[in-house]
């Protein structure tokens, strides 16, 4: 028998995070601050976040402890799992080595709770009593929510319009763990009412969404920002994934051919293929493949710019490939992929050709998604699915070529909370969104002039 699930033991997971700034073939081009065009300097973020975090935001050190109380929650469903799809391998009929990282086992069903339980720690050792985020399809929201119910904070979540009517399920799992969510744009925040006054029924974006708890935040003395993905300190969080992953291949005996997994702010997927990256830097032979909606493509339909994190102009600015800040994608149902950015490393990774992107289709990454549920039994997340498309096409290559590659696979979360999307996949009432040539046209004339 082969072997279809590799294991780690409590005492074998990572200690420390993997910083890949010191690693990076070019340094990181600064953030600026949106006022001055100048670098930022430290006293400018510490409104937003509390200074450990600021401190890893920039670190020059390769490796940084885990803190033991974040171990300790880390152990409630870590290390997890690295899969070999033996059935889909089947399925498919490919001479392919499929294997898949699974984070949907924690209780928030996601990855999120490997930098949501980190961040509310830092924020409670310095004292903060509250913390303010957005969501868009509400998996970071409830990873905050119930990171701030383990360790007592207050959590109030920004929740993007379009997720709160078509996931309800999410906000009721928030609610559950003591957050107090408010759809966005919302009453509560000048940026909110702004975008209400010229539109009743805009759907929210998560630019808006973020616009609104980064206010909150700077008017609150006991509040501080969140932020779930795209920034430097979120990705080093992740990095435990692909520490477990690199680890759990050398249990295979494999080394990844090709790492594919998908982006919405860079998060799961940089968590993953960091620690794999510098193999990379130093000639090893490996593709690393990142998958974004149509809908929403940043990478491979933006341009590397900087642009502001959110709509309202309240973020630092950031180096990275955009839509333009003012860009509000189509309500495609992977809400976590609705974002007009990209962390600044994935997209640095990508500038340099360190990585490299594809852009998929609705219709076809939920023909993929029910290929691998069908096969696998995990009923995978939107977002991922968009990996599973990619990783499909990979081994079907492999099939005509009758090569024997390893492919690795970053499953970021389940869908359980998406059969709705699922039910109209199903039913036939799906539909692809083209890419919004001429929205992303007008919001990229609005990018601001820097550099
Ligand atoms: C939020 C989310 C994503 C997208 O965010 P990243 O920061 O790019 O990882 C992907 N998958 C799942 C399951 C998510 O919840």
């Amino acid at each position: 028998m082969e072997t279809t699930k590799f294991m780690l033991s409590e005492r074998e997971m990572p200690t420390h995070w993997y910083n890949v700034l010191p690693d990076l073939p070019a340094p990181l081009p600064p953030p600026l601050h949106p006022g001055t065009g100048q670098p930022l300097g430290p006293a400018d973020l510490a409104r937003l976040f509390p200074m450990e975090l600021i401190k890893q935001e920039v670190s020059p050190e390769r490796s940084i402890e885990i803190p033991e109380e974040i171990q300790q929650l880390y152990r409630l469903w870590r290390p997890t799992p690295l899969f070999r799809a033996h059935r889909l391998e089947k399925a498919l009929g490919t001479p392919a080595r499929i294997f898949y990282k699974y984070e949907g086992g924690s209780p928030a069903g996601s990855h999120k709770l490997n930098t949501a339980v980190a961040q509310v720690y830092y924020n409670k050792q310095e004292g903060v009593r509250r913390l303010a985020t957005e969501t868009g399809a509400g998996q970071w929201g409830s990873a905050l929510a119930l990171a701030c119910q383990f360790f007592g904070l207050q959590c109030k979540v920004y929740m993007v319009q379009s997720s709160y009517h078509q996931k309800p399920y999410r906000r009721v799992l928030m609610e559950t763990w003591g957050a107090r969510v408010v759809p966005s744009p919302s009453e509560d925040t000048n940026a909110g009412r702004t975008i209400r006054a010229l539109d009743r029924d805009s759907p929210g974006s998560l630019g808006i969404a973020i616009s609104e708890a980064v206010e909150d935040a700077a008017s609150h003395d006991d509040t501080k920002y969140s932020l779930g993905s795209v920034l430097n300190h979120v990705l080093l969080h992740q990095t435990v994934i692909g520490l477990e992953a690199k680890k759990q291949m050398e249990m295979a005996g494999l080394y990844p051919d090709v790492i594919v997994g998908c982006i919405g702010g860079g998060s799961n997927f940089a968590g993953t293929f960091l620690p794999f990256v510098k193999d990379k830097i130093d000639g090893k032979n490996l593709r690393i493949v990142c998958v974004e909606p149509e809908a929403c493509p940043s990478l491979t339909k933006g341009v590397c710019a900087y642009d502001f994190g959110d709509t309202a102009k309240l973020t630092p600015l950031l180096r990275m490939y955009t839509l333009g800040h003012s860009f509000v994608p189509p309500r495609i149902h992977a809400g976590g992929l609705r974002y007009h950015g990209m962390a600044p490393i994935v997209s640095h990774l990508y500038h340099l050709k360190v990585v490299e992107a594809v852009a998929v289709h609705q219709l076809a990454t939920f023909e993929a998604a029910v290929t691998f549920a069908r096969a696998e039994g995990i009923l995978p997340a939107p977002e991922p699915s968009h990996a599973i498309k990619v990783t499909i096409d990979e081994a079907l290559k492999c099939k005509e070529s009758g090569e024997k590659k390893t492919i690795l696979l970053a499953l970021s979360g389940h869908g359980h909370f998406d059969l709705g999307a699922y039910d109209e996949f199903l039913s036939g009432k799906l539909k692809d969104y083209e890419y919004p040539t001429e929205l992303v046209k007008k919001a990229l004339e609005e990018l601001p002039k820097v550099g």
